[in-house]
């Protein structure tokens, strides 16, 4: 075979970001645009949302089968947010790596920290509205939630942005063909790096 078309493992690519800032749009984005990414469908004990596809957005469990994947050791990571469990499965997503497949994860700070410990060469990108203004602007204008929720949100993302130093890439989510675009730079820019091109060289009897 051709050293230069040795397949490569795949990327594990995580994105965090506020609630509100436009994290799903991105991604929709992103998967419109490049194919060949996987978008990891999580396992949460929270109640569907209305338009939500059980398999699709989620997979929905109940607490008893939560706890049982953590006991089973099925996740790479988990973590409680706003009293419901959000994890990924490890099967799910090892499987389309070890097919040189990237890998992309929608999950909050504390999984972050616990994929960035397990596997430290996944790329971290958390993602950010122009403005603080902005966000709240945002989270006002979808007009389905209290005050009291909106305040309880943005007091959240405060709590996540002091999170934002274990990530290696901030993306502005100001327009969203623009943000997706900045991802796309950020995994191209990734795959390109020696250690993930190297192999194309040593098969080649330059060395
Ligand atoms: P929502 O309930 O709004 O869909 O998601 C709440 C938060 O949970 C979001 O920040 C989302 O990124 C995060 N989340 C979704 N799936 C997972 C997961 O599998 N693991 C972790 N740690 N967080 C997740």
């Amino acid at each position: 075979m051709n050293p230069a078309q040795k397949k490569r493992r795949g990327q594990l690519i995580v994105l965090s970001g506020p609630s509100g800032v436009g994290k799903s749009t991105v991604i929709a984005e992103l998967l419109s645009l490049r194919d060949e990414i996987y978008f990891s469908v999580s396992y949460t004990t929270r109640e569907p949302r209305v338009g939500e596809e059980d398999g699709v957005n989620y997979n929905f469990v109940d607490r008893a089968a939560f706890e049982a994947m953590i006991q089973g050791g099925e996740l790479l990571e988990y973590a409680e947010y706003v009293n419901h469990y959000y994890g990924t499965s490890l099967r799910l997503i090892q499987e389309k790596l070890d097919r040189g497949i990237d890998v992309l994860l929608d999950i909050e700070v504390q999984g972050a920290s616990k994929v960035r410990k397990k596997c430290p060469d996944a790329i971290l990108i958390f993602i950010v509205p122009p403005s603080f203004e902005e966000l709240s602007r945002r989270l006002r204008g979808r007009q389905t939630d209290s005050e009291e929720v909106i305040a309880g949100r943005l007091a959240k993302a405060r709590e996540e942005y002091r999170h934002i130093r274990q990530y290696d890439y901030i993306v502005v989510n100001d327009k969203v063909s623009e943000a997706a675009g900045e991802i796309l730079a950020i995994l191209t820019a990734e795959s390109c790096k020696t250690e993930h091109r190297i192999h194309m060289i040593e098969g080649d009897n330059a060395l």
